[in-house]
């Protein structure tokens, strides 16, 4: 049973407001994948007022197509229609939906879906972390944070959110879907510990789609994962192979070597551009992530 999507506080498409009409001649006029946000707050209400309708906090600024709450009964907020812009991804946007350098015009926000999802982030101070919470690293490796659990609840709302924008843009695929922090890494952190391989398992209706994300959350199965592909990451570790589960110098260069190989962005940020292509390598090889983090 689908939850009723709440259009009472769209944003309207005119100067001033954070929409921009109709998808970009760069891109073909449609958008080429969706990225999912976290949105720091701790209800819908909040992201309602920072984000959607005519007299948000932040009107004229950031926006997002959905926002998704936490429980059917926040259910789902539309800010913007699929056929228009949202301005979703603000500054730093380096990358573009395919992990290629961004530019200008096929920046995150002129390129694709926004998706806020409540989800108050990682603990920090006055944010305690509860028992169950995510570990998962910054894309530079260099941080590992706790970061808040997303829902059952959520999950559905997010598949349901995920199969209306495939059915008006169908050409959006599995490998089209990434976090901000994707498109601005080093900048962002959102969505670091996301369920991508649940939602888009449920959006594709495709059991087969790997989990490329869940076993590189952590700096060691990165490294498991480098080391697997060739790279020498010294002798540090329990198993002398490298994989100590501390990002450093070795790490690095492996990743931007990784990166320089396989024709990606040398910007030492693991990504989700990275993880694909690293589940590639591997694949290639005939081997998978279970044998290479045992
Ligand atoms: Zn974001």
């Amino acid at each position: 049973m689908p939850v009723e999507i709440n259009e009472n506080h769209m944003i309207p498409v005119a100067p001033g407001q954070a929409v921009g009409r109709g998808w970009l001649a760069p891109t073909g006029r449609r958008p080429m994948g969706v990225t999912w946000h976290w949105t720091a707050t701790r209800d819908l209400a909040t992201c309602r007022q920072v984000l959607g309708g005519a007299d948000a906090l932040r009107k004229g600024i950031a926006s997002a197509h959905y926002g998704v709450g936490r429980s059917f009964e926040e259910g789902i907020d539309r800010y913007v229609a699929l056929g228009d812009r949202a301005w979703h991804a603000g500054r730093g946007q380096t990358l573009r939906w395919d992990g290629r350098r961004a530019a200008r015009a096929t920046r995150g926000a002129r390129a694709t879906i926004g998706v806020e999802t409540v989800n108050i982030g990682f603990a920090r101070p006055g944010v305690a972390a509860g028992g169950d919470w995510i570990a998962a690293a910054t894309p530079n490796g260099r941080h590992v944070r706790r970061i808040q659990p997303w829902t059952d609840e959520q999950v559905e709302m997010m598949i349901q959110v995920g199969k209306e924008i495939v059915a008006r843009w169908p050409r959006i695929g599995p490998r089209d879907h990434h976090g901000h922090h994707d498109v601005c890494p080093g900048y962002k952190e959102d969505v670091a510990g996301f369920p991508f391989a649940p939602v888009l398992r449920g959006i594709y209706e495709d059991e087969a789609i790997p989990d490329v994300w869940g076993p590189l959350w952590l700096p060691r199965g990165r490294q498991k994962a480098l080391i697997a592909l060739g790279y020498d990451l010294g002798d540090f570790g329990p198993d002398g192979d490298g994989a100590d589960g501390v990002w450093g110098r070795f790490s690095d260069d492996a990743l931007a070597r990784f990166q320089e190989a396989h024709g990606q962005v040398v910007n030492g940020m693991w990504t989700t551009f990275t993880s694909w292509a690293v589940y590639d390598a591997i694949a290639a090889r005939g081997l998978g992530f279970d044998q290479i983090l045992a």
